[in-house]
């Protein structure tokens, strides 16, 4: 693997009650980190594997040992991640794929007990640790804003009633931020799981007014969090602020596959620029960090507003994950393997 700081997952969901219906094949297999993709219309020797740090099967008994459940998928990359933004770094957890496949599913979840998704999972974790690590001199501070980014513009998900867009600057030390973006205190997992209901409710809403699905727009969770020591022998304060994103991406399917016109064709192609670069940025970075790319290389973080507002969470300081959702099924074999190609080309 290129980047040691790239960690690449693939979770295949069950099958949903149309593919069922529709009789579906499952054209996926997995065996250790190895995923498997046959094409329905070939032979089974035309199939073809693909390695990632982890490859998560889904059956639809729970039971199954290699059943990879919300807490598996939270321990293994969640939990990484977060250790990592206590040790001070900007972290960044991506979920990507075609719409349906599991993305909202595994950043989100459901309400269910045992069903949670990475981010409340993720937040509930932060404040257990926090009162864990509770000690005279040390203290914390985290929070929370709450954003979408549809067509290259940005809605603020925590204050539905700030109509149109905000605008994406950029600070000369503190890099790109969106002007007048909430930033909500959180002093624990009861705050931010009310911050993040208004922020999906505020989602949804948005969506049906514009007659649009949540499915084409990037949802962005973000949490700042800060820890501060003063030290009573020297007198000293050192701080440390991490910055920890995590992402709900778009749906990868492409605009063409659906004979789109307009307005749609115009949200794919914003969709497919956004994706493609954020693609490249990763790739990018990770060739950096192996050496095959000096650090002076063109890294085009400006090509897209959600790689330029994740630029301090991609580049230098930071870990990045990212877990590609994949449906199980013959009728989007296509899309299936063009999202593990993207996968693959993250590595
Ligand atoms: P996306 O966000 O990619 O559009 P969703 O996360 O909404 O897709 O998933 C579509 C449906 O499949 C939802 O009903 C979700 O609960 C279910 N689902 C997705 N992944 C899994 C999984 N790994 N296990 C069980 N159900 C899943």
């Amino acid at each position: 693997m290129a980047g040691a700081s790239v960690k690449v997952a693939v979770r295949v969901r069950p099958f949903n009650s149309r593919e069922i219906s529709r009789d579906a094949k499952c054209v996926i297999q997995m065996q250790g980190k190895t995923t498997c993709i046959s094409n329905p219309k070939l032979s089974k020797d035309a199939s073809k594997n693909f390695t990632f740090d982890y490859s998560y099967w889904s059956h639809t008994s729970e039971e199954d040992p290699s059943f990879a459940s919300q807490r598996q998928v939270y321990q293994d990359i969640g939990e990484e991640m977060l250790l990592h933004a206590f040790e001070g770094y900007n972290v960044c957890i991506f979920a990507y794929g075609q719409t349906g496949a599991g993305k909202s599913y595994t950043m989100m979840g459901r309400q269910e007990p045992g069903q949670q998704g990475i981010i409340p999972q993720l937040c509930e974790d932060l404040f257990s640790r926090v009162a864990q690590s509770r000690c005279p001199g040390l203290s914390h501070s985290v929070e929370v804003s709450y954003m979408e980014i549809y067509c290259e513009r940005v809605r603020d998900l925590l204050n539905p009633k700030s109509r149109g867009s905000l605008r994406v600057r950029e600070h000369p030390l503190l890099g790109p931020y969106v002007q007048d973006l909430s930033k909500l205190a959180a002093t624990c997992f009861a705050d931010i799981a009310d911050l993040m209901d208004c922020g999906n409710k505020a989602r949804t809403v948005a969506a049906t007014n514009m007659n649009e699905t949540s499915s084409r727009s990037h949802a962005v969770f973000t949490i700042v969090f800060t820890q501060k020591r003063h030290d009573e022998l020297t007198g000293l304060d050192t701080e440390k602020v991490s910055k920890i994103s995590l992402v709900d991406l778009a749906g990868s399917e492409r605009a063409d596959s659906s004979g789109a016109r307009g307005m749609r064709l115009k949200e794919g192609a914003n969709i497919n620029k956004s994706l493609t670069t954020l693609g490249k940025v990763i790739s990018a970075l990770a060739e950096m960090q192996s050496n095959k790319k000096k650090k002076s290389d063109f890294i085009p973080y400006r090509d897209s507003v959600l790689t330029w507002l994740l630029k301090e969470n991609l580049g230098g300081n930071s870990r990045t994950a990212m877990i590609a959702a994949l449906s199980p099924a013959d009728i989007s074999y296509e899309e299936t393997l063009s999202t593990l190609r993207y996968a693959d080309r993250t590595k």
